[in-house]
């Protein structure tokens, strides 16, 4: 496995490979590998040649009153993983070695990205999009994979590669969750054992909208209200519960089975979970 910190020699490498005719992959990450992170990696290697991840804890889509900080870093645990996880290249770059001091250019998704997750965290986006848009640029991959966790994330890169042109294919992955439900997150180890059992109210609340649309409900607001009584039940504030259309993020008024999804982020303890499910 190759480890990288410089740019430029990534590139390169990313070049050779591709002169030999190599499909690659890319995951970006931002460190402290689980399990949701490695079924990535899994799928990259399924339908890639040559796997790249990328671990940067990206300061750009934090904002000042955010956990950048504290953000869990462990590298050597992540390398280990990646290696075991057959990954063929490691990107790992300090914060200089992608932001110039004078750093002024950046890459905006304008509609997707106000909403939700963006109303919450107004340069949240900008952020993932201009880091995304320079590991493109680096790696050049055919494909690049992202969780469903991060639903919102997702249509936002879409929506940046189609209006930008990446010739990239965007992969999305299942959420991974642990045994009780729990969707895993590098953040859940913020959780003390008590958050982390009331934290529990997010994936029933997805399961319980699952539950509802299977028997029958078409009523957004019903399972938003029912969403939110859940969370709220646990302890947890609701930020959103949100029914939307699953391509353009625009709430709903009736579930369309198939091409909906309910988004939840919740807070407690000035902590701040989110998950979400398809319809
Ligand atoms: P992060 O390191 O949190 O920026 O996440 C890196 C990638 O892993 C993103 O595409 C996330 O959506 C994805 N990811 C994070 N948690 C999970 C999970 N539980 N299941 C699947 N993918 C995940």
């Amino acid at each position: 496995m190759n480890t990288f910190h410089n740019p430029a020699e990534l590139h390169a490498w990313c070049a050779a490979e591709k002169r030999l005719g190599r499909v690659i992959g890319l995951v970006p990450t931002m460190g402290c590998l689980h399990q949701g992170h490695l079924s990535l990696i899994r799928l990259a290697k399924e339908r890639c040649d040559r796997v790249v991840v990328s671990i940067f804890v990206n300061p750009t889509q934090f904002a000042p009153n955010e956990d950048y900080d504290a953000y869990p870093r462990r590298e050597q645990d992540d390398l280990a993983l990646c290696q075991a996880e057959g990954a063929d290249a490691v990107f790992l770059p300090r914060p200089a070695d992608l932001y110039a001091q004078d750093h002024s250019a950046w890459v905006e998704e304008t509609l997707l990205a106000k909403t939700l997750e963006g109303a919450q965290r107004p340069t949240h986006f900008r952020g993932v999009c201009t880091v995304v848009a320079k590991l493109f640029n680096i790696v050049q991959p055919d494909i690049a994979v992202f969780g469903q966790k991060d639903f919102q994330q997702v249509a936002v890169i879409r929506r940046m590669v189609r209006d930008l042109n990446f010739p990239i294919e965007i992969v999305r992955a299942p959420i991974v969750r642990d045994t009780d439900g729990l969707a895993l997150s590098s953040r859940n180890a913020y959780l003390t054992p008590e958050n982390r059992a009331t934290a529990l109210c997010l994936s029933r609340a997805v399961r319980q909208a699952q539950d509802a649309v299977a028997a029958g409900e078409r009523d957004a607001a019903a399972i938003e209200a029912a969403a939110k009584e859940t969370l709220t039940a646990a302890g947890w504030a609701p930020d959103y519960a949100t029914v939307i259309d699953a391509e353009t993020l625009i709430p709903i008024q009736t579930v369309l089975p198939g091409a909906s999804a309910l988004l939840l982020a919740a807070r407690k303890d000035g902590l701040r979970l989110i998950d979400n499910t398809l319809l």
